[in-house]
């Protein structure tokens, strides 16, 4: 049987899912629902058929065989940072309660599907670890890996789904299985950049990387001096070792509690910086951009891990985000000065934030075990971030993606996708063959909304 997607699909007895299941079933109109489905994103309408919130893994092999026998369609969301209202509309499986860390000294940990990064941090700290975690440790683990995972120690250590030891996961066809690279290989390549594609992980298990310390943080100047900073960081950055990772952010922060005054109200220019060897070396390599122009703060020092989002500032609270971009495949003085034709000083902007990160080192290098993440080869990642309710926001980062036409290029970052369309980008055609068979082996009867995207 394959399942269409049609309105005949919200008839299905979501009494019957609620009598199979420990965790909470809740449609419109109940009193949780709506506090059970709210994304981090407020600004994407989640607003499923009806949703678990689930228990324990049984619970959720309940919920896909109940889709699979109603002909509906299931999706996973753990803290709704990368919600996509197309994919959201039938059973919403949420994993906030599978909230199981185990760090182990030796040097790898275990999660349940709802723990986000704060919690491995905190917990792997003691033993002078730390975990591939992204730019904001809010971001839910499962979601973050099998998109690839790009974080702020990406150029030293790779992907975060590069360190994956093993994954357990419901697959559409109902089973609960554990995918190693020995284990059933098929699954554990297609988990590892396919999202929640082929079902729903339960549990993962992944290597830690000793690193107690790192110097780094963000260094801020005034928006003025963008084209002078800017022009400094590319030839700066061109020689970087892989020790250190580093990344551009136009900002245009609001007056609000908890921003620095200093960077209210006005355009500004942060470059981040993390540099995983000696704090005496990462300070001698980063003094070139502290000379670059009048700083007006300045956040860059020897930090404990604990401190990682510290580099990015990404915020905390949920947020009505429009979020746009890409992969370039070069970033030259061109480009910076046809970004800045439209972000930068004397232009009204209405994106809060504009991001360049640059790619490379370890990043470019494919994992022990050959995996679906297909955007090696990208060289920087642009990622825009405006206020949807502010008017013009869309069309304002569709023009800054064609001024940068002549450098974008390659796929998609699947955790930087934000319509079905863009997430199929993300893959190149032997990927895509490869996760079409894994779809046809493990979820037969198309029950994971995703997967469909790339029927
Ligand atoms: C503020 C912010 C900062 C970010 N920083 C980075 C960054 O530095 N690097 C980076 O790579 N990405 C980053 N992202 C993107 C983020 O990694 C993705 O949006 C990721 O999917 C979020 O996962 P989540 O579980 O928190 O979100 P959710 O919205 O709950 O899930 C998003 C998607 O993840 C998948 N997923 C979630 N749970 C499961 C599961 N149990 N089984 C299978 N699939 C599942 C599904 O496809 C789901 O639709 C950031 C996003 C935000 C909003």
């Amino acid at each position: 049987m394959t399942i269409a997607q049609t309105s005949t699909a919200y008839a299905a007895p979501f009494g019957e899912l609620d009598a199979l299941t420990i965790g909470t079933v809740a449609v419109p109109g109940d009193k949780r629902y709506d506090a059970l489905v709210s994304p981090w994103n407020v600004a994407i309408p989640v607003r499923p058929a009806a949703v678990l919130a689930a228990h324990d893994a049984q619970d959720i092999v309940e919920a896909v065989r109940f889709a699979a026998r109603h002909g509906i369609r299931v999706t996973p969301q753990a803290t709704g940072h990368g919600p996509m209202a197309d994919l959201t509309t039938e059973l919403l499986v949420t994993t906030k309660e599978l909230d199981e860390v185990v760090v182990h000294p030796e040097g790898w940990a275990r999660v349940g599907a709802g723990v986000k990064w704060l919690a491995v941090v905190e917990a792997a700290a003691p033993y002078g670890l730390a975990p591939l975690s992204g730019s904001i440790t809010d971001v839910g683990i499962v979601g973050y890996t099998t998109g690839g995972g790009l974080g702020p120690m990406a150029r030293t250590y790779g992907l975060a789904s590069d360190k994956v030891r093993a994954i357990e996961v419901v697959t559409g066809d109902g089973e609960l299985r554990r995918v190693t690279h020995t284990e059933r290989p098929d699954l554990f390549f297609a988990l590892r950049g396919g999202k929640g594609m082929l079902g729903i992980v339960t549990a993962i298990e992944f290597d830690l990387v000793e690193q107690p310390r790192f110097y780094g943080g963000s260094l801020w100047f005034d928006g003025d001096d963008a084209a002078t900073v800017i022009e400094r960081w590319l030839h700066w950055s061109d020689d970087l070792p892989e020790l250190g990772t580093t990344s551009i952010a136009l900002f245009q922060l609001p007056d609000m509690e908890g921003v620095p005054p200093m960077l209210a109200g006005r355009l500004t220019l942060s470059v981040r910086f993390v540099w995983t060897g000696s704090a005496e070396e990462g300070e001698r390599r980063f003094a070139a951009m502290r000379a670059a122009a009048p700083v007006i703060l300045d956040d860059v020092a020897e930090k404990p891990y604990t401190a990682i989002d510290s580099v990015h500032t990404d915020p905390l609270d949920p947020t009505p985000a429009y979020e746009a971009g890409h992969v370039l495949t070069d970033f030259p003085q061109e480009a910076v000065d046809a970004l800045l034709a439209l972000t930068g000083p004397g232009v009204v902007s209405p994106q809060i934030l504009v991001e360049v990160r640059q790619l490379g080192g370890a990043f470019a290098r494919s994992g022990e075990h050959p995996s679906a993440f297909a955007s090696r080869a990208a060289a920087y990642s642009l990622l825009i971030v405006g206020i949807s309710e502010i008017p013009g926001v869309e069309d304002h980062a569709a023009a800054i993606l064609d001024a940068l036409a002549p450098w974008v290029g390659g796929h998609r970052l699947p955790n930087f996708t934000f319509t079905p369309e863009e997430y199929v980008d993300a893959y190149d055609e032997v990927t895509l063959a490869r996760l079409r068979r894994a779809i046809r082996t493990y979820d037969p009867d198309g029950v994971m909304t995703i997967g469909g995207v790339l029927a």
